[in-house]
């Protein structure tokens, strides 16, 4: 099989909120998709170590919001790299917004939202597939262009947990590497992942900026 078919699927970035013992929760996915017109239903799928998975399962409720491309890294690496565990995801000084239902939406870097109640659920062997029922939309003024995981990966050169559904292939499996494209330096780790560099971190070897390094 060769993996790196998988690549070629494309995807949204979103910010899954939801609500456990009365604190807000929140995980990164990119497993969105409407599945239906009328009502509105979509699927989406929360890996099982997730926090907000047994969270969505409790409390039956879901907000989808839809990243824009304006929305910031910080705001992708603290909702999809760390756990509510540990982590309170909504220290700091983000504003939110709450819907109705107490679920958090980001007040700012986002298109709209959806809320959504769980109609059906199927477990997958690392995941739980959700089917949800839109029931409250917000588009918002002012939005610009949704964040596909795409964009995401190549413009902000944001990385991918390891246990994300899809673009997944180690580098050590011949998965994507950050290569300078001013003088074909490969970078390797050695100051860490690559999107955790600094803006500022220049091309060991020919002092080329962060953002001219494309993913191969
Ligand atoms: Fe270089």
């Amino acid at each position: 099989m060769d993996k790196s078919a998988f690549l070629d699927l494309t995807y949204g970035m979103y910010l899954l909120g939801s609500k456990k013992d009365g604190k807000p929760v929140g995980c990164i996915a990119n497993t969105v998709v409407q599945v239906n017109h009328d009502p509105a239903i979509l699927t989406l799928s929360v890996n099982h170590d997730n926090y907000t998975c047994a969270a969505i399962k409790e409390s039956g409720l879901v907000a989808v919001s839809i990243l824009a491309q304006g929305s910031d890294m910080d705001l992708v690496q603290t909702f999809g790299f760390k756990s509510s565990r540990d982590t309170d995801k909504f220290a700091g000084d983000r504003e939110w917004l709450f819907t109705a239902d107490d679920l958090p939406v980001p007040a700012e870097g986002i298109c709209g939202w959806l809320e959504c109640k769980i109609i059906d659920s199927i477990e997958l062997p690392s995941a739980t597939l959700f089917v949800v029922e839109v029931f409250e939309a917000e588009r918002l003024d002012g939005r610009i262009s949704p964040m596909s995981y795409a964009y995401y990966q190549m413009a902000m050169k944001g990385g991918v947990p390891a246990k994300a559904p899809g673009h997944t292939i180690p580098a050590a499996e011949g998965g994507p590497k950050y290569v300078c494209s001013v003088c074909g330096y490969v970078y390797d780790e050695s100051d860490g992942p690559f999107e955790f560099l600094p803006q500022d971190w220049k091309c060991p070897q020919c002092g080329a900026p962060k953002n001219v390094f494309v993913i191969k």
